[in-house]
């Protein structure tokens, strides 16, 4: 106890001014833009912090993106112990990185560390230490349009031991890997929905973004690919709640009885659906009294329980005029047909209109640096 710094006031908290530096001996090289797969190559670093109950967080260490080793007992391995956030920094016109609304990402992630009973982790130090990655991994970051870096800060369970109880130990490290478009250039996607399996549930955790909650979904995945659909639209409940589309959180445009513009439909956040940054960002634009004027669109955010009768309804009407799903990697992208019980739904213009148009532009404007809007770019360091 003698030699510690901090005696009488805890375990130390993240600090990122403690940084430590250790530079690969060799730098790979670049791979051309056409060959990069989403989350397939990595940058020449990685940043790594532990958490020791005794000690607090160690300080954070910049070492080359390579295995870590941790004891096979350890929490994270055997009862799932594991929260992470996706973000993504590209390269302004100005030569900037900037990263889009990250504040968002880190209180999630310590609303996720919070429901895993992980050590707590200061989000505003974890994104000090992502924006000494991203400026050390500049070099990274595709200048072309629709390319990043990508950014995933993870959290594990690192307490050594079969208890069944949370981890007092934590790990934190934060990968970036170069990215393209998430799914070929504006691909649309099919959609099966599906309520035999369900994504999440009211209590679960299906509003964290933790890892628990993906590997369920992988084989319910490859019976929707088997049936040739790109991805799953989680349904809940008798009444075949729509929740979100594969990760992505889900929108749909409706055409309003009253002539008064279009409905932007999406469930609201009832614990089952995750808190997307893009989902926010998309229902903050519509409701934007300046960004209606600037892309003549006069639309109406709407956050609302509906459901696969409601969609089969608006379609039949002809009112169904786009589906969209949504998250970092895809941004905005089309859903074009939606399978549920033998049938398909079939959206026109492959499910991309002039909202989900509009509303991509404008955030890829925002990330890429050619707008400035109310903060949300941020620039790095
Ligand atoms: C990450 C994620 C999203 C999208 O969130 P963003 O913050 O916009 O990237 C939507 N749904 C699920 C299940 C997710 O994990």
């Amino acid at each position: 106890m003698g030699d510690r710094d901090s005696i009488g006031s805890g375990p130390a908290p993240l600090d990122a001014s403690k940084l430590k530096v250790t530079l690969s001996e060799t730098l790979k090289p670049l791979q051309p833009i056409e060959t990069l797969r989403f989350g397939q190559s990595f940058s020449d670093h990685m940043i790594v912090a532990n958490y020791d109950p005794e000690t607090g967080w160690s300080a954070p260490e910049v070492k080359p993106h390579g295995p870590i080793t941790l004891d096979p007992a350890c929490s994270c391995f055997q009862y799932g112990g594991n929260v992470f956030e996706g973000m993504k920094a590209y390269l302004g016109p100005d030569g900037k990185a900037r990263l889009f609304r990250p504040d968002m990402n880190m209180r999630r992630l310590e609303r996720s560390c919070g429901r895993l009973a992980l050590p707590p982790i200061d989000g505003d130090v974890v994104l000090e230490l992502i924006k000494c990655l991203v400026d050390l991994e500049r070099r990274w970051i595709p200048k072309e349009s629709g390319y990043s870096l990508y950014l995933r800060p993870t959290v594990i369970a690192t307490r050594p031991g079969l208890g069944v109880i949370a981890s007092d130990h934590a790990m934190l490290y934060i990968l970036a890997s170069p990215t393209g478009p998430y799914f070929q250039v504006l691909k649309p996607v099919s959609l099966l929905a599906v309520s035999d399996n369900v994504r999440a549930w009211p209590g679960g955790t299906g509003g964290h973004k933790i890892a628990g909650n993906y590997s369920p979904g992988f084989l319910p995945q490859q019976a929707a690919t088997a049936k040739g659909y790109d991805q799953i639209l989680w349904l809940f409940g008798d009444d075949r709640r729509i929740t979100e589309a594969g990760a992505m959180n889900f929108f749909v445009v409706v055409k309003r009885d009253d002539g008064d513009g279009v409905d932007l439909i999406t469930a609201p956040l009832d614990g089952t659906i995750l808190p997307g940054v893009t989902r926010a960002s998309c229902l903050a634009l519509a409701g934007d009294p300046e960004f209606q004027k600037e892309s003549s669109l006069r639309l109406h955010p709407r956050e609302m329980v509906y459901t696969m009768s409601d969609l089969a309804k608006w379609s039949s009407e002809g009112k169904l005029l786009e589906a969209l799903a949504i998250g970092t990697a895809v941004i905005i992208g089309p859903c074009n047909r939606i399978g549920h019980e033998g049938k398909d739904i079939v959206l026109p213009g492959a499910g991309m209109g002039p909202v989900g148009t509009a509303l991509r532009k404008k955030i890829l404007d925002i990330q890429e640096g050619r707008t400035e809007w109310k903060g949300w770019g941020v620039v790095c360091p």
